[in-house]
């Protein structure tokens, strides 16, 4: 197999007739899918300079300038390439786009505050309020997410709030209660845009070849979303479902 002698680090290997590779071997390098004969590795994502980013961006200028519109970098997480995003967001900010950053707040403070002078509006993802649970879904416990949003509400940036619900994990009461009192008590963020679960992730982690874990998990319910929907707008909260 010309993939499994040519890899350089000996991460491939022919195995039940099928090739395996060793995750913790493989340097990403991407040899083995220049050299497949049936093209059955895949590339996803390619590099790209932020000054061509722009250029590709900028064939839509016509319809910002008649929408007002902009530019909205999420992931993933746009912060794990802070330098590109802040020449991105530097660059479209001279050519009058709006610029929006969608992230999920784990991210260090230096990070976040380097991005907000060149960001007209951040989409804020909020989970979970028990750091614990928080740390079981998501790998990481939510003190840094937390206090990055109380700083954020100290400065003037534009925050929206961004709920994606996982049923039975993080649309219970407690939660949904939680989160209500963590933003009208340390916040001033009254924006909400609730985000009901489906399944359209599970094709990406399929073409990623990882694991979906969520899986069978049903999509939510239209009356649980409901029912959030209306907690949320009882406590002054102006919400939207989808966003
Ligand atoms: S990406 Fe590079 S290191 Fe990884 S399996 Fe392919 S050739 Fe080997």
């Amino acid at each position: 197999m010309d993939c499994v002698d040519g890899c350089p680090s000996q991460a491939l290997s022919y195995q039940a007739g099928k090739i395996v590779r060793d995750k913790t071997l493989c340097s990403e390098c991407l040899h083995c899918v220049d050299i497949c004969p049936t093209t059955a590795w895949e590339k996803i994502g390619w590099e790209i300079s932020s000054a061509d980013l722009l250029n590709i961006v900028l064939k839509d200028q016509p319809f910002f300038d008649e929408s007002g519109g902009g530019v909205t970098c999420s992931g993933g997480e746009p912060l794990q390439q802070t330098d590109f995003l802040l020449a991105f967001f530097q660059a479209a900010r001279q050519r009058g786009l709006h610029t929006v950053l969608d992230t999920c707040g784990y991210v260090s403070l230096e990070k976040l505050k380097s991005i907000l002078p060149v960001t007209d509006l951040i989409l804020f993802d909020l989970k979970l309020m028990d750091s614990e649970l928080h740390e079981k879904y998501t790998g990481v416990g939510n003190c840094l997410i937390l206090d990055h949003l109380k700083m954020l509400s100290k400065t003037d940036q534009e925050v929206g709030i961004r709920f994606p619900l996982i049923p039975d994990v993080n649309d219970v009461a407690d939660n949904v209660t939680s989160m209500i009192r963590f933003l009208s008590e340390e916040t001033r963020f009254r924006s909400v845009d609730i985000l009901p679960y489906h399944h359209t992730a599970e094709a990406k982690y399929e073409r990623l070849n990882q694991d979906y874990r969520l899986k069978k998990r049903s999509i939510s319910e239209p009356s649980v979303v409901k029912h959030i929907f209306r907690q949320f707008s009882k406590a002054g909260f102006e919400v939207k479902i989808g966003g």
